[in-house]
């Protein structure tokens, strides 16, 4: 059972890179309970037992890490994350819901991405996140313990930028466009429930998803942040974001405004 002064988290895509950060990080603070969600139950499994040393708060009481099993191969429908997810009893409320998975595909110019890359990109890096906060939105009111404002935090890239496109980005960078005009309705549309809703850029990150447009792209020096870097700047700013400052837009985990 969570304790109601928790700061509830849920981050998808926590077996790895950048999700795995943010989970590792968050299990370091007190007063956290993280949902981790991963592909499958084999991945949940080992990640159950890497997470355990951090996840126990005193002999006897309860774990504050849950894994979960969230394929967004396909965006699931609101009965299938519930299902997923401990139940409400465990855990009432979701605070803070970082949806981090993503699916690279091919950096190649927009004119030659295939049909097939475009559908899966969509399906796992906009469609997916959305159904995710579908499914969440009841368990995340601000009418909470905490009286904090609930918040969703998109992963999204430069490369989804539309302003400032510099190198190929391909379906990635369409689907991550699409993730952040999402985004800001989100926004738009739920000032009265106070959400904070945010597009978050991680930096260029040395995880496989980092290392994928760096051999796209023909990059051969050392991808410029560590994952250890990029947690600590996102959850500066996940921990700051208010309605005022960045709901609503596309900031980088430096907190640096970028255009859409
Ligand atoms: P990784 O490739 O290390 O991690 C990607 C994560 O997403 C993995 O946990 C992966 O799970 C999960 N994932 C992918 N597809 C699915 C799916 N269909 N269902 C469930 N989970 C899935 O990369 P990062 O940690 O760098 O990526 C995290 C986020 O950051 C992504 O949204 C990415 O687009 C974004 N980003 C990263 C940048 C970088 O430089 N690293 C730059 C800009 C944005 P599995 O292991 O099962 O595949």
């Amino acid at each position: 059972m969570t304790s109601p002064n928790d700061t509830v988290y849920l981050v998808t895509g926590a077996n790895r890179g950048i999700g795995l950060g943010l989970v590792k990080a968050l299990l370091a603070r007190p007063d956290t309970t993280v949902i981790a969600t991963v592909r499958d139950a084999a991945t949940a499994a080992a990640l159950r037992d890497e997470l355990a040393p951090l996840s126990t708060v005193a002999a006897g009481e309860a774990t504050r890490a849950h894994v979960a099993v969230l394929d967004l191969s396909t965006a699931p429908t609101a009965a299938q994350v519930l299902a997923a997810l401990p139940p409400a009893a465990a855990v009432p409320r979701v605070d803070v819901l970082v949806n981090n998975a993503g699916r690279m595909a091919p950096m190649v110019p927009i004119a030659a991405a295939a049909a097939a890359d475009l559908r899966a990109a969509f399906e796992t890096n906009a469609i997916a996140p959305l159904a995710v906060f579908q499914a969440l939105q009841p368990r995340m009111a601000s009418d909470n313990p905490r009286k904090q404002p609930p918040k969703v935090v998109m992963v999204s890239s430069t490369v989804g930028g539309i302003a400032d496109q510099e190198a190929p980005g391909g379906a990635y960078g369409a689907s991550k466009a699409a993730l952040n005009w999402i985004t800001r309705a989100l926004h738009v549309e739920n000032a009265a429930a106070g959400l904070v809703a945010v597009a978050l850029h991680p930096g260029w990150v040395q995880t496989r998803a980092g290392a994928h447009a760096a051999e796209a792209w023909g990059y051969q020096g050392e991808l410029p942040e560590t994952v250890e870097g990029c947690v600590r700047g996102m959850l500066e700013v996940i921990d700051g974001a208010t309605r005022e400052n960045v709901s609503g837009r596309f900031v980088t985990y430096k907190g640096k405004e970028l255009a859409w």
